[in-house]
């Protein structure tokens, strides 16, 4: 079998014209997992990706170099909606895999024991399980080891446990090469941390799958019933221009441009959306941090970003993951202005910091403007903003019963907590999702998956209810919240869906 390319744009000088097998729009965590095990069943495939190819040369360890290679709009695409929900993405190749943390979950059985209410087949535990094993040992998955976990993990694992709750190690996909740098949302530095461009990209390759980057696809071929190809244009990488138009016919066509751009691309396209839930039921696991100050140093900037995770509230959807980032970033999640800012970053070395991240009851929207860009809007409601306050208090006291002598969230108002007992006088205030300063790393839910053609867009096995042939395999297809970092099941979802198309479509 010919190995395959990796086309840049700097590499084409004419307009493309290729036929495939298979068609994949988007080379992250779904698409590039359906683009390796297709490839490797003797299907030709074509993957476009409208970011860059960035490798660990490329990487400077910058937060703004980064952010300009590897983010979505630099990372700063946001919902419209009170408060506005800041939701970066990954735009290269490897999609949001190169920039993510790593860290690694199975769906809950409790969500797909609700999604097996909606009919659907073929989602109980034991059926995803093979997929998942299948994923794991390609991405290599183990627990954060405890010299590397670091100090802001540890911390965090003492206050826990004072309180009777149980911290457990994260689960990541990395390499033994993982020093703990800290540096995961900005590109591996080591290439430990196993993104897509370390694993599924390099077997697609050398089953002979072809990766055109810097192209974008802008309409999706098809009749009444069915889909032939797809059209992209490539741009220049460096200027931004256009340079060729690129044709891809092909027998399938795998939508896996993130749960932002794929509803944007069939809304723009008016394709499947003759239930008219194509962009509807966004859900973005609503995030925020916490961050207690010690009289310790803890620099937290030492070890794994993403360690460790306290589910002992998952039932009421609340997912806590002791969470650090490197200065700037770790800066800008925290309140303040001005001098009030400029000490608290001098207190930064001796910074804990709790990711509290919510199972979304809220729901939002993805429309496309007429370039078919994404555009978001999305309220989050009380219930919403209640189970983020208890979660705030929650962290709280964790840090305080860890050693902290104040802790900061990210509320507007009062965001400084003194001791336990102001903690506890939270309990009356009032708080609206306004007062928090909300983030968001898990779009999903878009595109969902169900039985039935009126209220889902794709079938169970994430093939579109109005156009045969077109399968949608990232995190658009999930019914509801997932509750836990979403990547893993992207992979496994897409693993199964390739084998439905290779064992009856292609
Ligand atoms: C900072 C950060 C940290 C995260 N940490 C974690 C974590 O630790 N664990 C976890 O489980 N999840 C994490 N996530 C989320 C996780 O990485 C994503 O949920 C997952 O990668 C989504 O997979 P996907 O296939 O749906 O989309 P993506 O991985 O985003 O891939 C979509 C790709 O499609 C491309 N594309 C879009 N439109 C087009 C088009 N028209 N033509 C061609 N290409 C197109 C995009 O450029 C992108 O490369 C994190 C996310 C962020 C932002």
């Amino acid at each position: 079998m010919a190995q395959g390319k990796i086309i840049e744009s700097k590499d084409i000088r004419e307009a493309v014209r290729v036929t495939a097998d298979v068609c994949v729009i988007g080379s992250g965590a779904g698409g590039a997992v359906m683009a390796k095990e297709l490839a490797e069943r003797g299907a030709a495939v074509v993957v476009l990706e409208e970011g860059g190819a960035y490798f660990r040369e490329s990487f400077t360890g910058v937060i703004k170099d980064s952010m300009a290679q590897l983010y979505r709009n630099l990372g700063v695409d946001a919902t419209a909606g009170v408060p506005s929900v800041i939701v970066p993405t990954g735009k290269c190749l490897g999609g949001t895999t190169v920039i993510n943390m790593g860290t690694c979950f199975r769906v809950l059985e409790s969500v797909l024991e609700e999604w097996q209410d909606q009919e659907l087949q073929g989602y109980r535990a034991e059926d995803l399980a093979p997929y998942y094993d299948r994923v794991e040992k390609i991405i290599q998955v183990q627990e954060v080891k405890p010299e590397i976990m670091g100090r802001n993990g540890e911390i965090i694992a003492e206050g826990a446990r004072r309180l009777g709750l149980h911290p457990k190690p994260i689960r990541r996909n990395v390499s033994d090469a993982c020093k703990g740098c800290g540096n995961c949302s900005y590109g591996c530095l080591e290439d430990a941390k196993q993104a897509m461009t370390l694993n599924y990209i390099p077997l697609a390759l050398q089953a002979g799958a072809t990766f055109y980057c810097d192209t974008r696809a802008e309409v999706i071929v098809h009749d009444e019933h069915c889909i032939s190809g797809v059209a992209a244009k490539i741009y220049d990488r460096q200027t931004g221009a256009f340079r060729q138009h690129a044709e891809i016919a092909a027998d399938v066509v795998v939508l896996a441009a993130g749960a932002l751009n794929s509803p944007a691309l069939l809304l723009k396209n008016h394709l499947a959306n003759r239930s008219g839930q194509v962009g509807r039921n966004l859900k973005l696991h609503l995030c925020t941090r916490v961050a207690g100050i010690f009289e310790e140093a803890i620099d937290g900037h030492h070890g794994v970003s993403q360690c460790l995770y306290i589910d002992d509230y998952l039932d009421q959807g609340i997912m806590l993951e002791a969470t650090f980032t490197g200065p700037s970033s770790q800066l800008a999640g925290l309140p303040g202005f001005g001098k009030e800012l400029w000490d608290l970053a001098h207190e930064f070395r001796h910074m804990a910091s709790i990711g509290v991240m919510v199972s979304d009851t809220s729901s939002g929207r993805v429309r496309a403007d007429g370039h078919g860009n994404p555009i978001l809007t999305y309220t989050v409601n009380q219930e919403d903003a209640d189970v983020i306050k208890k979660a705030t208090m929650i962290s709280a006291r964790i840090l305080f019963a860890a050693g902290a002598k104040k802790v900061i969230f990210t509320g507007y108002g009062e965001p400084v907590l003194n001791s336990v007992g102001e903690v506890e006088l939270m309990q009356d205030r009032k708080l609206r999702a306004a007062d928090f300063m909300l983030m968001a790393f898990h779009p999903m839910g878009t595109c969902r998956m169900g039985a039935h053609r009126k209220n889902s867009v794709v079938d169970a096995n994430l093939e579109s209810h109005d156009f045969r042939n077109l399968f949608i395999a990232d995190a658009s297809v999930f019914p509801t919240s997932l509750g836990v970092n979403p990547q893993e099941t992207i992979m496994a979802f897409a693993t199964k869906c390739a084998d439905y198309i290779a064992g009856h479509v292609l």
